[in-house]
């Protein structure tokens, strides 16, 4: 059988397109359009891909409703997005910015031990009380609480999410705009 080595070429070229387009459409999909960080469903196919110890932070802004309710939704989601790029700004390439739910964002710092897990977490806490979004003749300000735990390797991330969760409700409960971490099977405030 005789093989044309053009027409071999051509395919190749094509399945080599199809596949580029592939990974540009799955990247597409991972990412929330509104943040430009992951979305959840690329949470949900995260687990096998963590190889090294971790530190999880999760992040929920505070009176998020009342936001809403006073600017309107469109002000809400410019907070949003404030909050989103002050979470972004400190993150380094290998830690992964996850929005996890509409005002909430689930933050994985890959190689990170607890201790320098709550330095950066209260360094994006403060940086989100001190940000400003102007709105007309208004100035806009919130603040975020915000839950830290530890995940070994080989634990479920669910499982650390939900003590990251844990220590966030101990932050709402304590009086908001605070870090609280999960340490030893309890919540500590620092
Ligand atoms: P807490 O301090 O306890 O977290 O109170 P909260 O008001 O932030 O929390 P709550 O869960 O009561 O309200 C969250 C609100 O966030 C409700 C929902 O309408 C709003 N929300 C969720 N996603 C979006 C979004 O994409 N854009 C806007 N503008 N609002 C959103
Ligand atoms: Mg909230
Ligand atoms: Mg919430």
């Amino acid at each position: 059988m005789k093989f044309d080595l053009k027409i071999i070429q051509n395919l190749l070229k094509i399945i080599i397109s199809q596949q580029q387009e592939i990974e540009r459409l799955n990247n597409i999909i991972g990412k929330d359009v509104q943040t430009d960080l992951y979305n959840r469903r690329y949470y949900s196919q995260l687990e096998k891909n963590l190889f090294l110890d971790s530190s999880i932070l999760m992040i929920d802004i505070d009176n998020f409703k009342r936001i809403n309710d006073t600017y309107g939704h469109y002000v809400g989601d410019e907070v949003i997005q404030m909050v989103a790029s002050i979470i972004s700004k400190n993150c380094r390439n290998t830690d992964i910015p996850i929005r996890y739910g509409g005002e909430e964002f689930v933050l994985i710092l890959n190689g990170c031990n607890i201790e320098n897990a709550y330095v950066v977490a209260d360094k994006i806490r403060k940086e989100i009380e001190k940000s400003k979004l102007i709105v007309t003749n208004n100035s806009v300000s919130v603040t975020a609480s915000i839950g830290v735990s530890f995940k070994k390797s080989t634990d479920s991330l669910d499982n650390s999410v939900q003590e990251a969760d844990m220590a966030l409700y101990e932050s709402k409960k304590n009086g908001k705009n605070m870090v609280t971490v999960f340490q030893n099977k309890k919540t500590i405030i620092k």
